[in-house]
C-alpha cells in the first residue's frame, strides 16, 4: 500500500510553522506496516486540487492535512469535492456537534462556521470530539481529470496538531487498519539509544551483525552526545537487535524508548530510592531542566544552583576563595569542591557540578573555549570523580554536550561502572 501526505499550509512554507504532522504520521502509522512513500507541502489554495490529482494513478492512501476550518482560506474540502465531482451536503450530525461546541463557547453560528459541516456525498465523517471540523474519509471514486482513473483512499485531516494526533490515533488507525488488512506487514520499530559513543563507531560494530538478522531495515542518528540506531522489523528481528546492541555496548546502550536520558536516570534514581542535586555554571540549569523535564522528577531532584559568578560558588556550595584564586573557576579542583558542597547543601545523595567556557569570548591557551569540567559526588564515594572534556562546537551544543556528559556520568555510578 503507497501512502503519500499532502501538507498544507502558507505558514508552513513561510517558515511560521514547523510541520510536525509529517513525523507524527510517519511514526505513528509504521506499525501499521505503512511507510509515507511521499509527501508533499503547499500553500493554503487551489494548489490542492492538483496535489491530489497528481497523486491518483500513483499512491493508494493519500492523507491531507489542514484546511478544513471555517477561514476563507480554508478550502480543501470544497476543492476535493470539486475535483471527484461530488456535491456538498449539510450534515446532521455534524451540525449538532458544531451547535453544541458553539452554544457552550457562548457563540453565534455564522457562514463560515456552518461550511464545516458541508461534507462531500458518500464521504464518511471523522469525529473530531478536540474542536469543530470533522475529518473526512472519501474511498476511492472515479476522477474525470484522470480519465476516470480510481481516486486513492482520501483521508482529511484538520490542521491543529491537538486535534489532530487525537484523531489519528483514535480514528484514522482503526480506518486505515481495516483498508490495509492483509495488503501490510506490521513493522515494529525501535530507537536503540548509545550514550557518549561516536556514531562511525557504533555502525562498525553493529552493521554487519544486525543487516545478516535478515529483512531488517538499520539506521543511525547521531545526536549531541548519543547514537541512536533504528532498526525497523518484526518483532522477533527488534529482540534480537537488541541482544546484539547491549553486548556490544553494554557500558553505553541505556535504552531502547523513545525517551532522552534523563528519563534513564530519574527512573535509576527512584528505583534506588536516592537523590540528586545539581551545581550548573555554563549549563545554566540545563541538567536540571533535562531533569525536571521527567514526569516524577520531584521524588529525587529535590533542588539544583545556577552558579554562575565566582561569589555564587562561594555563597551556596562553600567553594573556597581561595580555590578559585589559585585555579580558576574553570578547574578541576573548583569542580570538585562544587560537587561536594552541592552535595552537601542540598544533603542529596549524589550531586552534579559543570563549570566551564562555552564561548566564544573567555578562553585561553591553557583553557581553550570548549573547556568543561564535569563533576559528581556521591555519600560514601570519597573524593568527586572529575571529567575534563572539550567540546569545539557552538554555545547551545556546548551545553547540550556537557550536560549528556553530566546525566552519563550519574547513570554509569548509578549502575555500578563507576
Ligand atoms: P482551523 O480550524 O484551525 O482553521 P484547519 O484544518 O483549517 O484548522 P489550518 O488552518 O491549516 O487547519 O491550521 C490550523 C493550525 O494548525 C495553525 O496554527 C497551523 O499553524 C497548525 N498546523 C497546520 N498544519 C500543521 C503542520 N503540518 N504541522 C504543525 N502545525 C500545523
Ligand atoms: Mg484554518
Amino acid at each position: 500500500m503507497r501512502l503519500e501526505v499532502i501538507n498544507t499550509g502558507t505558514e508552513l512554507l513561510l517558515g511560521s510553522t514547523l510541520n510536525t504532522h509529517l513525523g507524527f504520521l510517519g511514526e505513528t502509522l509504521l506499525p501499521l506496516g505503512l511507510r509515507v512513500g511521499r509527501q508533499v507541502t503547499i500553500p493554503d489554495g487551489e494548489i490542492i486540487r492538483d496535489a491530489v490529482l497528481e497523486s491518483v494513478g500513483r499512491a493508494d492512501i493519500v492523507i491531507v492535512t489542514g484546511g478544513l476550518g471555517p477561514t476563507s482560506d480554508d478550502i480543501t474540502r470544497e476543492l476535493i469535492a470539486e475535483l471527484l465531482n461530488l456535491p456538498l451536503e449539510e450534515n446532521e450530525g455534524v451540525m449538532r456537534v458544531i451547535r453544541l461546541i458553539l452554544s457552550r463557547r457562548n457563540r453565534e453560528l455564522n457562514e463560515q462556521t456552518r461550511r464545516q459541516a458541508m461534507v462531500p456525498r458518500g464521504a464518511t465523517v471523522l469525529a473530531n470530539a478536540w474542536g469543530t471540523a470533522p475529518g473526512l474519509y472519501l474511498p476511492p471514486h472515479p476522477v474525470a481529470a484522470a480519465g476516470g482513473e480510481l481516486s486513492p483512499h482520501l483521508i482529511l485531516l484538520p490542521g491543529p496538531p491537538r486535534e489532530l494526533r487525537p484523531m489519528v490515533r483514535e480514528v484514522v488507525l482503526p480506518l486505515l487498519g481495516s483498508i490495509c488488512e492483509g495488503r501490510t506487514v506490521p513493522r515494529g520499530m525501535r530507537n536503540f539509544r548509545i550514550a557518549n559513543l561516536g556514531e562511525s563507531q557504533v555502525a562498525a560494530t553493529v552493521e554487519e551483525p544486525i543487516t545478516s538478522l535478515g529483512d531488517v531495515e538499520l539506521g543511525y542518528c547521531a545526536r549531541a552526545g548519543e547514537v541512536i540506531v533504528r532498526v525497523l522489523g518484526t518483532p522477533e528481528h527488534l529482540a534480537a537487535a537488541e541482544t546484539i546492541v547491549s553486548a556490544a555496548f553494554p557500558e553505553n546502550y541505556y535504552s531502547a524508548q523513545e525517551f532522552p536520558l534523563e528519563h534513564t536516570v530519574v527512573d535509576l534514581l527512584t528505583r534506588m530510592g536516592q537523590t540528586v542535586s545539581t551545581a550548573e555554571s555554563c549549563t545554566g540549569g540545563l541538567v536540571a531542566h533535562r531533569l525536571t523535564n521527567v514526569p516524577g522528577a520531584s521524588a529525587v531532584f529535590p533542588r539544583g544552583y545556577v552558579t554562575y559568578a565566582n561569589d555564587a560558588k562561594t555563597d551556596i556550595l562553600g567553594v573556597p576563595m581561595e580555590l578559585l584564586a589559585n585555579h580558576g573557576a574553570v578547574s578541576a579542583e573548583v569542580c570538585a569542591a562544587m560537587a561536594e558542597g552541592c552535595r552537601a547543601a542540598a544533603d542529596t545523595d549524589h550531586a552534579l557540578a559543570l563549570t566551564g567556557i562555552a564561548g566564544p569570548g573567555g578562553g585561553s591557551d591553557v583553557k581553550p573555549v570548549g573547556t568543561v569540567f564535569i563533576g559528581l559526588a556521591s555519600r560514601g564515594h570519597g573524593q568527586p570523580v572529575v571529567e575534563h572534556h572539550i567540546f569545539n562546537v557552538e554555545r547551545e551544543t556546548f551545553k547540550q554536550l556537557a550536560s549528556q556528559i553530566a546525566l552519563d556520568l550519574l547513570r554509569r555510578r548509578l549502575i555500578r561502572l563507576i
